[in-house]
């Protein structure tokens, strides 16, 4: 439906149109005008000053006559592949079009699971349990609630949001944008910041919970202590504790969505118990926690760490932030900015400018595999990981320089000994110039014992607090924890894991002798190159389960598990693959690393799959791994 754009000033479409992603706007003004023009423009980051004012003339020029609420469909299959080729001007090869291809979610449920042909009729009392109402639960749910499968899902907490209604600490906010924070059915969401806040992503999920018919089939405040598969009935018992008591469900299936940051990392530190002051975890923040001319300190310097800072210096009359290791800490464009109004009017009235800023922002992401591969001959030449990677250090370098405007005390201390890229990236939130306040210090090295009053650390340095925030981390070796899973022939999940050399699955999703169950963000999950944002995979890992239980439901069968053999091939081509990145290298600060189980000098939280290929290996189901009764 076209809108009465004519009636829009063009001064402000143009203003909207410069403080748009200038990539997107070009993707799009080809998309509908097919404008030659347009389509010979190079990626923006190689258009020159006259390209750029060519682009905005034809993208105002167009938007006074054009602009429409309409929303594109998917192209043809050779279009849309030319327009996403557009954004990075590089040929894309099969399979990774095939995992790219709904990022920029014209379609709404791309690779969710679907009946081909009949709906097979569904057992009486045949149910799949979901445990969690994160961001991966709710997807689940959604899954389910597309296919007709009768489902409950099962969430501690009183409310739906994971993660999104744990963590309350001051100013906490996605630190990838949000546009690739947003499930492809449900887009478009009313966003008001590019990086939204805690609260607004929470009320999203809510949202989505609600409308999708999610929330009606949850049960809040109901913990999932174990479930033991009964192998006379092929059905999961799940023990869960509720308010009315403890309770038995039974579930054929089992999907845990518990999430990787379910754990809180506490410091096992000693005397930790004689402190008078308070301990505070980020993740358990007491809403009425005041700090304002309080003494406070901060261990960590994680994403949490950086978070919150700022806003927490702001309050306190003194902060000593304990640093253990340094961090690469880079600055993100717009993270903590609103939505400029001529923005959100794009959003509204460019047909597929939503869908492109979605590509463009997670397209940078693409190619980030070349910073995590240690070049041998760029060492042999003096060079310190890859030419890429080292012009990241220096640019990381600079940026400290820059923030702390040259303080060479602190500048000593806040240049990590590492490569860049080899863990979680965190992203700056003002955290390097709250350090050059003057009610803050940094203080290096590790806490070695709490006293009445505060700790001493390591040095001898003696820090004296009220309040300790303890942005510590998670404990993310402990999947699924505390609750405890018995499969076949009364194996214990943890026991397994810890027999061996720690958690591990097949595909992240299913271990053998645990019929029926299936695990979202499980080990090795989280992909290691990136490129197509969590969202989409919670979708694919919920579908994965999803096609399981379908080909169960329709085979008439009532087991699938995976073969022994499949999850030890599986596991140790991941374990070879993974020894080609920079994670598990001396460069990468293997020692320091949390997505390395140190004990066992293995990759842990990662799948050390470029994104593609894992994508292709969780979306086609290999049935000959599996094997059905
Ligand atoms: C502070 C923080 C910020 C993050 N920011 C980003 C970001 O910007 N971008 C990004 O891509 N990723 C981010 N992540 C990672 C990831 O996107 C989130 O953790 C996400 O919420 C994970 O979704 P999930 O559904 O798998 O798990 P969660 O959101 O952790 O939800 C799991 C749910 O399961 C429930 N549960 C667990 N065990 C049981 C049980 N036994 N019985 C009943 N219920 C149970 C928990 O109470 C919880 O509600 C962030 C993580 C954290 C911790």
């Amino acid at each position: 439906m076209a809108t009465a754009a004519t009636a829009i000033d063009t001064d402000f479409i143009r203003e909207a149109v410069l403080a748009a992603d200038l990539d997107a706007v070009r993707i799009a003004l080809y998309h509908n005008s097919r404008d030659e023009a347009v389509g010979a423009l190079p990626p923006l980051a190689r258009m020159s000053e006259a390209d750029k004012a060519l682009l905005v003339d034809k993208a105002v020029d167009w938007l006074t006559h054009n602009a429409s609420d309409a929303e594109l469909p998917e192209p043809p299959e050779p279009d849309l592949r030319q327009l996403m080729t557009m954004v990075t001007g590089r040929e894309m090869t099969d399979i990774e079009f095939e995992a790219r291809r709904d990022l920029a979610a014209f379609r709404p449920f791309p690779c969710a699971a679907e009946w081909q042909g009949e709906k097979p009729e569904i057992p009486e009392g045949f149910r799949v349990a979901i445990i969690g109402s994160g961001p991966a639960g709710i997807v689940a749910g959604v899954q389910m609630e597309l296919l007709g499968i009768p489902y409950v899902l099962l969430e501690r907490q009183g409310e739906a949001g994971g993660t999104w209604t744990i963590n309350r600490y001051p100013d906490v906010r996605v630190d990838t944008p949000s546009i690739t924070y947003e499930y492809s059915f449900e887009k478009l969401y009313a966003w008001t910041e590019h990086f939204n806040r805690g609260e607004a992503v929470r009320e999203y999920l809510q949202h989505v919970s609600r409308k999708y018919g999610v929330m009606a089939n949850s049960r809040f405040n109901h913990d999932v202590k174990g479930a033991v598969f009964d192998e006379a009935r092929d059905v999961w018992a799940l023990d869960v504790a509720t308010p009315e008591g403890a309770q038995t469900i039974e579930a054929n299936v089992v999907i845990t969505a518990c999430g990787t940051f379910a754990n809180a990392q506490l410091p096992d530190i000693d005397g930790v118990g004689s402190f008078e002051g308070r301990i505070v975890h980020p993740s358990a923040w007491p809403q009425d926690l005041d700090l304002t001319g309080k003494r406070v300190a901060v261990i960590g310097n994680g994403s949490t760490g950086v978070q919150l800072l700022s806003a927490v210096a702001q309050k306190a009359a003194h902060v000593s932030v304990v640093q253990r290791t340094p961090q690469w800490i880079s600055p993100r464009e717009k993270y903590g900015a609103p939505i400029e109004p001529g923005v959100a009017w794009l959003y509204a009235n460019l047909p597929g400018y939503w869908n492109w800023s979605r590509y463009t922002a997670t397209a940078g992401l693409f190619e980030i595999h070349n910073l995590q591969r240690v070049d041998r001959d760029w060492q042999a030449q003096g060079g310190k990981v890859s030419k890429a990677n080292d012009d990241l250090r220096a640019f990381l370098t600079d940026y400290i320089r820059k923030e702390t405007g040259g303080r060479e005390d602190l500048i000593a201390k806040l240049i990590p000994d590492y490569a860049p890229m080899s863990r979680r990236p965190v992203v700056d939130n003002g955290w390097y110039r709250a350090l050059t306040r003057d009610n803050v210090d940094l203080l290096a090295g590790s806490v070695a014992r709490f006293t009445k009053e505060g700790f001493v650390m390591a040095d001898g340095t003696v820090c004296e607090a009220d309040v300790v925030i303890t942005a510590t981390g998670f404990d993310v070796l402990k999947y699924l924890w505390p609750a405890r899973y018995q499969g076949l022939d009364g194996q214990d999940l943890h026991e397994t894991w810890d027999a061996g050399d720690g958690p591990r699955a097949y595909l992240s999703l299913m271990m053998p002798g645990f019929p029926n169950f299936f695990m979202l963000y499980g080990p090795n999950s989280q992909p290691l190159t990136g490129g197509t944002g969590l969202p989409q995979w919670w979708l694919i890992w919920a579908s994965y389960a999803a096609q399981c239980t379908m080909r169960m439901l329709q085979d008439g069968k009532s087991r699938v598990d995976v073969k022994p053999e499949a999850f030890y091939r599986y596991n140790n081509e991941l374990d070879d693959e993974a020894q080609n990145w920079l994670q598990m290298t001396a460069e990468g600060g293997i020692e320091k690393n949390y997505y390395v189980n140190r004990e066992h000098r293995r990759l842990q939280v990662n799948a050390p799959w470029l994104s593609p290929d894992y994508h292709r290996m969780c979306t086609v189901v290999d049935w000959d791994d599996l094997e059905m009764s």
